[in-house]
């Protein structure tokens, strides 16, 4: 798999205060690579670090193939934009206004591509209207907008939907869906809210004081994630047989117990084993929502 961005072991220290203690990650290229972690995990340190606006204590990482410390990052760098914290927008300013800024910032000498880059974002219809008349969405449409002024093939957002209303949320989720899938831009985006990042995470990566807990794919966690009917009983072998006449999806776990993936009879599926000797230990449904998967991961209060 290609990664555009790979860090390792990075840590970052204020004072005695390890920020990030030993993260290792992965984004591959193409993803959506969802980071999540309760407030004060360390996500907004590692986006800041990946962005060059701080230095590591120790450890690196890579993007697109480029060490942080190669003279050359800044090249790599010129393929990502960002929105850390808060979106940089002038709110004096039109959406075009904002837009001309930040290609001067960029040394870009034309206007061109920026109505474009207005329209992709659904601002093209602002006019004269100055960002800070603009609605909390509308200013974090910009705020993408003027990260998408590179024309970068990785963007950064730090979580984009704090504090947005549900149409809000609704719209940067349809453009960050948008950007990956028809402009093919990875995108890596924090937030503490999994059920958020669920609607469009291709990746996950699990970040808890400073660590990186666990990474995994949507389809991986999906299926970790399934509702199901766990049982115990005295014999698997023949609750699969009693499964199999009845066209039923399970997993074999242990010679004594399994899952089952389908709405059960469960009397029915009891008489059928009790006929075949096969006694009956304990059954419960199992709903592993996202969120709970991920209290399970990184448990209840942060632990300084
Ligand atoms: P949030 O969702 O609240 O933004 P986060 O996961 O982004 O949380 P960070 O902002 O990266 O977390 O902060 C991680 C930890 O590092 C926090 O305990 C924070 O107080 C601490 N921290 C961040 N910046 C500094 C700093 N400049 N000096 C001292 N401590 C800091």
């Amino acid at each position: 798999m290609e990664y555009v961005l790979k860090t390792n072991s990075l840590c970052k220290n204020y004072g005695h205060f390890k920020a990030l203690n030993g993260l290792s990650m992965n984004v591959p290229k193409g993803s959506i690579y969802g980071l999540i972690g309760k407030n004060g995990a360390g996500k907004t340190t590692l986006i800041r670090l990946i962005c060059g606006l701080q230095e590591p204590t120790s450890g690196d990482y890579v993007l697109y193939g480029k060490k942080h410390i190669d003279k050359d990052i800044t090249k790599s760098r010129r393929r990502m934009g960002a929105i850390v914290e808060t979106p940089s927008i002038y709110v004096d300013l039109t959406a075009y206004e904002n837009l001309k800024e930040q290609y001067k910032v960029l040394g870009i000498p034309s206007d061109d591509g920026i109505s474009e880059i207005l329209k992709l974002v659904g601002l093209e219809n602002t006019g004269n209207k100055k960002a800070k008349n603009f609605s909390l969405g509308m200013r974090q449409r910009l705020g993408i907008a003027v990260a998408l002024a590179g024309s970068p093939d990785f963007l950064v957002l730090d979580e984009p939907v704090n504090g947005l209303d549900p149409q809000g949320i609704i719209e940067i989720r349809e453009l960050i869906l948008k950007l990956n899938q028809e402009h093919g831009i990875t995108v890596l985006i924090s937030s503490h809210i999994l059920d958020e990042l669920s609607k469009l995470a291709t990746y996950y990566g699990f970040i808890d004081n400073g660590k990186m807990i666990k990474q995994i794919s949507s389809i991986e966690l999906e299926s970790k994630c399934r509702k199901c009917t766990h049982l115990k009983v005295s014999s698997t072998k023949t609750l699969a047989y009693v499964l199999d006449t009845m066209n039923i999806e399970y997993k074999i776990l242990s010679n004594t117990e399994a899952d089952i993936f389908e709405k059960v009879n469960i009397s029915k599926l009891t008489t059928e084993l009790s006929k075949k000797d096969c006694e009956v230990i304990s059954i419960h449904e199992h709903d592993e929502s996202l969120e709970s998967y991920f209290v399970s991961l990184v448990g209840g209060a942060r632990h300084e």
